[in-house]
């Protein structure tokens, strides 16, 4: 702690938009959309809990006390209650602020503050991905569920020399440099449309997400600038995580100039933009089946969740979750922060990734987020973004086409 929060924490810190406190009637429907309340059963770890304790910090007896501030770190912040609530209450900007409070009093745990840091240093995060990696690769360190190995330190060159209207594939940080296949996918099915596509790369680097996810607002809105400055086009910015997408669609909020609404209005989730565009040939043989889990950024943030269906419908036979999109628990920087909460909200999501397949059937999930993927693929499930297995049928076809040529 940088100072007693308790103290600290001032009502005058809380700049919680008085409207949007108030459109909340306490109808409590939010409440089985709730992953934390959904786990603990606490009225303090649900949205109208939390809405009730925001309120209670804009008055003078105002008094944090350590589980008002256990309330506020405890939300995933995936705003599967925003999706849920008759009353419109943006939940998310209401959680945002109020971070933003806590983080001009306190530091975060060294944990996350170390991941943050590094996020907006690409080279340093592909050096020490590698490092890690290989390290793991030897045997001289535990395998992590998070970091992978065997991630190249060089790879192939991709065109990064932007025209002015040709879409650009957003590249991040972590998936970048953890998950560069899915990259390597994404661009594979870009090319069998056509689309001539270059990449953000490393000179523009992170969207600042988790930053804004922790509070840390003056940091989140150099990196959003960084990365309008970055991409000076005019045509389509594509997105291949859900989290990332969801922060660059919502710069034009975050900075409120025109330069920002203009960037932001022109960002796709790239499921969005191939299912509005372009359809994948028919699979003519038995298709594959696949769950399909929406990450929240998705389905609870963009809206957009529908276009996986779209995209991937020729291909696989989709098997829907009953869970109406209830987070998995990864939440960006929360699997590391709140270990133990995130841990129960996966148990939630085993159970219903398992109840929709017949016991002993081999099956794969998809996930349009590399933070789902990789909390899921620490619980054993079998996991792939949607366009790696894509790509798997892109490179069947065109193997039989060499045969057929052959
Ligand atoms: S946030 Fe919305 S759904 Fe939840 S209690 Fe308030 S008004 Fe009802
Ligand atoms: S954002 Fe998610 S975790 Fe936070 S209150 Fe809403 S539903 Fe619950």
């Amino acid at each position: 702690m940088s100072g007693n929060t308790e103290t600290d924490l001032s009502k005058e810190l809380f700049l919680l938009e008085p409207e949007a406190l108030n459109a909340c009637v306490s109808c409590g429907l939010c409440l089985p959309y709730c992953p934390t309340y959904r786990v603990t059963g606490d009225e303090r770890m649900s949205p109208r809990g939390r809405i009730a304790l925001m309120r209670s910090a804009g008055t003078n007896e105002f008094h944090p006390t350590d589980e008002w501030i256990h309330s506020m770190d405890t939300c995933v912040q995936c705003r599967g209650c925003e999706t849920a609530c008759p009353s419109a209450v943006p939940f998310g900007e209401l959680m945002s602020d109020t971070k933003k409070a806590l983080a001009s009093v306190r530091k975060l745990p060294l944990a996350v503050r170390i991941g943050l840091s590094i996020l907006n240093k690409p080279l340093l995060l592909a050096g020490a991905t590698f490092l890690i990696g290989t390290l793991q690769k030897l045997g001289f360190m535990r395998n992590s569920p998070y970091i992978p190995s065997g991630v190249p330190l060089l790879r192939r060159k991709f065109k990064t020399t932007y025209s002015s209207v040709e879409p650009v594939l957003f590249t991040g940080c972590v998936m970048e440099a953890w998950t560069p296949w899915v990259h390597d996918a994404a661009l594979k099915t870009l090319d069998f449309f056509g689309v001539n596509v270059a990449i953000s790369g490393k000179r523009v680097g992170c969207c600042g997400a988790l930053h804004e996810h922790s509070g840390l607002r003056s940091v989140s809105v150099k990196m959003a600038e960084n990365v309008i400055d970055g991409i000076p086009t005019t045509g389509p910015v594509l997105v291949n995580s859900a989290g990332c997408g969801a922060m660059l669609k919502e710069y034009g909020k975050l900075l409120g100039t025109e330069e920002a609404k203009r960037f932001s209005e022109r960002v796709f989730d790239v499921h969005e933009w191939i299912a509005e565009n372009y359809q994948l040939p028919k699979r003519t043989e038995k298709k594959e089946r696949v769950v399909i889990q929406d990450p929240c950024h998705l389905r609870h943030v963009q809206n957009s969740h529908q276009y996986v269906r779209e995209v991937l419908s020729p291909l696989v036979e989709i098997i829907e979750l009953p869970d109406e999109g209830l987070c998995c628990g990864a939440g960006g920087a929360f699997s590391v922060s709140q270990k133990e909460l995130s841990t129960e909200i996966r148990k939630l999501k085993s159970i219903a990734l398992t109840e929709v397949t017949t016991e002993g059937e081999k099956y794969r999930v998809v996930s349009a987020n590399p933070g789902c993927v990789t909390h899921l693929q620490a619980a054993g499930f079998e996991i792939k973004h949607p366009l790696e297995v894509v790509a798997e049928y892109l490179n069947q076809i065109s193997e039989s086409d060499e045969m057929d040529r052959f």
